[in-house]
């Protein structure tokens, strides 16, 4: 079981992160960075692990283990995912410099700047607009052009949809359909899918030609997929019954 998402609540703010004293630190633990992790070969994910600087998307008092390969509390009950984990799911994408990506779930911004370094189209919704104009700030002061909005992410990003990746970084009960319809015809979606922290795990699902398939990653823990808006897609829109009934076989539920 690896940890990558978790609670935080250690009661800073999220700007706390972006605070001049976390900025004037200097980088602590760089060298050898990233690990070695025999899964991740893909040499785009690792040049873009090392070259973003996860210590300005960590808090102060955390910054001696902004190079750990761990998750950390960053305020308001947001964490910044484990390193390995943001690997994996990056590289589950296949992403090329053209590729367009959607994250859900911004946090503190990390997994936008590792994906921004490998593809300059890069969306992402939070859930809140104060986390999302912290994380904007933040990335576009580290000179990732990375839209952020906010939003519940259950519904994806229809304006600039279709995206040929999307990353989930919040555990779902259920895939949500909005999501699988946003996909390109060869796109594919990696999300932690899970009723409680316990008992998550992260599948890529990959669309061809209208069909689903799913392929196990691993087992994860991250922070719950909460739903915020009330209406139902599904409902609104037919065209997404058909991906809820394949989603449905899929996942046996
Ligand atoms: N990717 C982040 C870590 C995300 S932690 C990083 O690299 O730092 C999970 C995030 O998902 C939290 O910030 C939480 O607020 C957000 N979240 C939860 N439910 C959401 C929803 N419905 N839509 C968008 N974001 C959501």
């Amino acid at each position: 079981m690896r940890w990558s998402g978790g609670q935080g609540g250690n009661g800073a703010g999220v700007q706390d992160a972006m605070s001049e004293d976390s900025r004037a630190r200097p980088e602590r633990g760089r060298s050898g960075w990233p690990p070695p992790w025999p899964d991740i070969t893909d040499r785009a994910v690792l040049a873009a692990i090392a070259a973003v600087p996860r210590h300005r998307f960590v808090p102060p008092q955390h910054q001696e283990r902004a190079y750990d390969d761990a998750p950390l509390p960053i305020g308001l009950g947001q964490t910044i995912s484990q390193p390995y984990i943001v690997a994996l799911m990056t590289q589950a994408l296949r992403l090329s410099p053209t590729s367009r990506v959607l994250e859900i779930g911004t946090g503190s911004g990390y997994q936008s700047a590792v994906l921004a370094s490998i593809t300059p189209h890069v969306w992402s919704v939070a859930t809140l607009a104060e986390l999302a104009g912290a994380a904007r700030e933040r990335l576009h002061g580290l000179g990732y052009p990375v839209e952020v909005t906010s939003g519940d992410g259950r519904l994806g990003w229809p304006e600039h949809a279709p995206y040929d990746g999307i990353i989930v970084t919040a555990a779902a009960p259920d895939v949500p359909p909005a999501l699988v319809a946003q996909l390109t015809d060869g796109g594919r979606l990696v999300i932690p899918v899970g009723e409680t922290t316990w008992n998550q795990t992260l599948w890529l699902i990959k669309k061809t030609a209208g069909r689903l398939a799913r392929e196990f990653l691993c087992e994860v823990r991250f922070v719950p997929l909460i739903a915020t808006a009330s209406r139902s897609v599904e409902a609104e829109d037919p065209a997404l019954a058909d991906i809820q009934r394949q989603l449905r076989a899929l996942f046996g539920r």
